[in-house]
């Protein structure tokens, strides 16, 4: 650049500004660590979920439309990238098991299991005697009371004390119990198995088209067909033996992914 016109440039936009975009075009290549393979194959996933309860926040790595140009640029002319596309079937993968893991408790959480049931049922006839027993406990007070029994009364008084103190208890273990189940009680939800919101079976059509069609479920639609697609892609590649331009560390990889594949649950 002229230094004219580099100067008429510095005026318009800044010269911090200039410097901090000429320089990193310079430096930077696509290979760069700080370059992120997610932004340039795909479509990074702090990309995906912006606004929402899963909102990861700006990605630490530089996106640059330019260099995702360059990488269209180079990749029609026939350059091989497998190893961003390993890189970006990594980042993808690590946040599907993330999705996955969370999956699976919401929905240990709405089991009930038939011990926490009994258990249940067990506390809540405890509960209900020791209601009837502290009324009585009252009713018989009032009659000493009126009577002027007082030596009785109280005794009658210190034993509603500890049966309350029982029933404290036991309301107590309820309590824990519920709170291990979580949502248990509510029957009525079921989990999302695509992005693991909870969901209501009393949820009207057009309430389940709007989770359907909300931008993380959607964000994690898109996540798994990518995962799926790229998985697949790389193991048949690395089965059917492509020229190898990264050598073991790529073979390395491609089974590592072509074993995780099998076997895994989402
Ligand atoms: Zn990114
Ligand atoms: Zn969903």
């Amino acid at each position: 650049m002229a230094a004219e016109q580099r100067k008429l440039l510095e005026q318009l936009m800044g010269a911090d500004a200039l410097a901090g975009k000429v320089s990193k075009r310079q430096e930077l290549s696509l290979n760069d660590a700080r370059v992120c393979k997610s932004y340039l194959v795909g479509t990074c996933p702090h990309d995906l979920f912006t606004n929402t309860k899963q909102d990861l926040g700006l990605c630490p790595k530089i996106h640059s439309e330019g260099m995702k140009a360059e990488y269209q640029r180079e990749k029609e002319k026939g350059r091989d990238f497998t190893n961003f596309e390993i890189d970006y079937l990594r980042d993808v993968e690590k946040y599907i098991l993330d999705c996955s893991r969370r999956i699976d408790a919401a929905q240990r959480r709405l089991e009930r299991t038939p011990d926490e049931i009994a258990q249940t049922s067990s506390l809540l006839k405890d509960i209900d005697e020791l209601n009837e027993g502290i009324n009585a406990s009252v009713a018989e007070i009032e009659i000493l009371g009126e009577y002027g029994i007082i030596d009785r009364a109280l005794k009658e008084f210190h034993a509603i004390k500890v049966k309350i103190h029982n029933r404290q208890q036991k309301e107590k273990e309820l309590r824990i119990i519920n709170d291990n189940m979580g949502l248990s009680g509510h029957q009525k939800l079921q989990v999302c198995d695509v992005c693991g919101a909870y969901l209501s079976r009393l949820d009207n059509d057009r309430r389940l088209a709007d989770h359907f069609a909300g931008k993380m479920h959607l964000g994690y639609v898109q996540m798994r067909a990518t995962y799926k697609e790229l998985s697949e892609r790389l193991s048949h590649a690395s089965q059917y033996g492509r020229p190898d331009r990264r050598g073991q560390d790529r073979d390395r990889d491609h089974d590592r992914w072509a074993r995780g594949r099998s076997g895994r649950r989402r």
